[in-house]
């Protein structure tokens, strides 16, 4: 039996145009596709906030991926709403708006059967509730936060903060930057480092991620390039989820299993881009994931004997 992952994020109906099309009213969120992503591998928690006016076809969405809603809460008024357009480089995309509704008096509170979870994601919020959901837990074996430029800007002290209490940062490139300071990727992550988690991943988007374990070497993971990127939302936060969802499955956190996860997270990211917001990651067949793990096995493949 895996371990069990708190997910703890924004629960969002996204507006979303790429150059393929719009959409709106997508179930979006941190924890959305963080909680659908590690659903493959783990039972998981969901700790969030939605309005009365959340669909109930998309709440049905966790139902199908036997994602626990206990920790789900439905508070008077409008959900969390966020629009983004991205552009013809879909690497690139501006924020068109973000109205936060019930997320401005959110407080997470766990029921009584998460706190002993082992694993523990605390996904995109503002990093103060994120504090407060690890507040909430008994002793998990392992903790690990997302991040975006926002809170870097605007709750610089509530991040370095929770900083202090994981084991393991996801942050994109520009972020780690940010956040440290630092010119460069190694130097950024030794500072990161110094701030509390021992691992740090940096994401690099349709470049892949890479992996600074707890004294070890880097670990660089390339992606599967798809020529049907449609539209790109939350593949940081399903990559995020593909890779604790296993660390909850392998029942430690050992170099090998980071490396694994590494893995992992990148095929669920894959999937989440080739359809509108997570249409295509709620229904993922097995032999799919597992076809496309060989392919990232074979484009990694060492050329010398
Ligand atoms: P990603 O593409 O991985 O950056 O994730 C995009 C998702 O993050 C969308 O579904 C948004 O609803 C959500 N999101 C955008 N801005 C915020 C924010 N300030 N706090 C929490 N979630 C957000």
């Amino acid at each position: 039996m895996a371990d069990r992952i708190v997910v703890v994020g924004s629960i969002a109906l996204d507006t979303l145009h790429t150059p393929h099309g719009s959409a709106e009213d997508c179930v979006g969120g941190s924890a959305s596709y963080a909680a659908f992503a590690a659903s493959y591998h783990a039972p998981v928690n969901l700790v969030a906030v939605v309005g009365t006016d959340f669909p109930q076809a998309a709440r049905e969405l966790f139902g199908q991926r036997k994602v626990d809603t206990e920790g789900l809460e439905v508070v008077e008024g409008q959900t969390f709403r966020w629009g983004g357009r991205y552009h013809e480089d879909m690497n690139r995309r501006d924020t068109l708006f973000t109205e936060l509704n019930v997320f401005e008096d959110f407080h997470p509170k766990l029921p009584d059967s998460y706190r002993s979870s082992e694993v523990v994601f605390l996904a995109n919020i503002h990093p103060a509730l994120q504090m407060e959901v690890l507040e909430q837990v008994d002793a998990p074996r392992f903790t690990a936060l997302d991040t975006m430029n926002l809170w870097i800007d605007i709750a610089r002290d509530d991040l370095v903060k929770a900083l202090g209490c994981i084991d393991l940062l996801f942050l994109n490139d520009e972020e780690a930057m940010q956040l440290s300071g630092e010119g460069n990727i190694s130097s950024a992550v030794r500072a990161l480092k110094a701030m509390g988690p021992k691992s740090v991943v940096v994401k690099k988007g349709e470049h892949g991620a890479v992996l600074f374990a707890d004294g070890n070497e880097p670990y660089v993971q390339p992606t599967v390039l798809l020529e049907s990127v449609v539209d790109p939302t939350g593949a940081g936060d399903a990559f995020a989820g593909g890779f604790l969802g296993h660390v909850a499955r392998s029942g430690d956190a050992s170099a090998e299993t980071l490396r694994q996860a590494m893995v992992q997270g990148t095929v669920t990211a894959s999937f989440t881009t080739e359809e509108f917001g997570p249409d295509r990651l709620v229904k993922l067949p097995e032999q799919e994931i597992d076809a496309r793990r060989e392919v990232l096995r074979r484009i990694s493949a060492w050329p010398f004997a």
